[in-house]
């Protein structure tokens, strides 16, 4: 750990380290080492942000008065908060040999005593080390089941996820479909502005689908310009209707680069789910679709 720096306190009690008095007269103030012991063995059981935050807010409560812990890690979009904002905060700024981390904001109804900040400071130093392999194995899971480029899950994903999820409409017996999307003349596109601007499509693409999507609703990028999306509780005329949005919202706006002016069209299959069958064969159905469309004369949805 470099050093836990605390930016800001809105009671303004953090002093510079020149101000403390010589640690050995606050030893009795420090963290026990049974204390410490107890925080590593609440947080070296989990790879999970949320519940090391958690942990920590549980175990740092036991320490002092306590309203919240907040973590955030903008990069990620990360916000995680225990307990309930209060009043008087402690904000700190994660760094572990010069990575950044995050921030952590620690609140309490009561003002933080020196002795509670030096609690934040030691504690923090421990929390750090695991918030790092929580991110680093975050990161991790993200190369193996998610796309660099867009950001939706792989095509690995969509085979762990597409038996699992025709079962459950099996067993629920709900409804289940899935959408089949290919850029329609992707080559055309990648010869007017090149692979990285065909590669600024794709995102855009993917970003088009993802706006139209609920929450349940599962992208995965199949391969070159093809997605594909799951779509749990959605009969034939609800994936109609979504993939009708996609296109409208991919038609509406138009990508600028290289002095080209592209709006990518696309071609879109649809299948439902039948009772009883293999999710092989729903993909099948959903890829004869999009067949079908191109045949239709592309930017259509069969
Ligand atoms: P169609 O309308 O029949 O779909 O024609 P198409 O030109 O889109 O042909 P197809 O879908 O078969 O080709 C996909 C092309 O996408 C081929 C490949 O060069 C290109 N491609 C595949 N992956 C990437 C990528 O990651 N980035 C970029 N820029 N291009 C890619
Ligand atoms: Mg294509």
């Amino acid at each position: 750990m470099e050093k836990v720096i605390p930016i800001n306190t809105s009671q303004n009690a953090v002093k510079s380290a020149a101000d403390r008095p010589p640690k050995n007269q606050l030893s009795h103030q420090l963290i026990s080492d049974k204390n410490q012991l107890r925080l590593h063995q609440k947080l070296q059981g989990s790879l999970d942000l949320g519940s090391l935050i958690n942990h920590f807010f549980v175990w740092l409560s036991e320490q002092q008065p306590l309203g919240s812990v907040e973590y955030v890690y903008p990069d990620e979009d990360i916000s995680l908060l225990s307990g309930s904002l209060r009043v008087h905060q402690a904000h700190y700024t994660l760094r572990l040999q010069k990575r950044y981390l995050g921030e952590l904001a620690i609140s309490s109804q009561k003002r933080f005593s020196e002795q509670d900040l030096f609690v934040h400071e030691q504690s923090i130093g421990c929390l750090a080390h695991y918030l790092k392999n929580a991110l680093d194995f975050r990161a991790m899971e993200k190369m193996a089941f998610y796309d660099a480029l867009t950001g939706v899950m792989n095509r690995k994903s969509l085979d762990e996820l597409l038996p699992k999820e025709t079962k459950r409409a099996e067993r629920h017996g709900y409804d289940l479909s899935v959408m089949m999307i290919d850029i329609d003349n992707f080559k055309i596109i990648n010869d007017q502005v090149g692979h990285i601007g065909g590669d600024q499509i794709l995102k855009h693409a993917s970003k088009a689908i993802r706006q139209v999507l609920r929450i349940s609703d599962l992208p995965f990028r199949f391969g070159g310009d093809e997605f594909v999306l799951i779509l749990p509780n959605t009969d034939l005329v609800g994936a109609r209707s979504a993939a009708k949005q996609i296109m409208s919202s991919l038609g509406n706006t138009a990508v600028e680069i290289n002095n080209h002016s592209i709006t990518p069209r696309v071609s879109i299959g649809l299948a439902s789910y039948r009772h009883g069958e293999h999710h092989e064969e729903l993909i099948r159905r959903s890829d004869q679709a999009l067949y079908d469309a191109k045949k239709n004369g592309r930017n259509c949805i069969c």
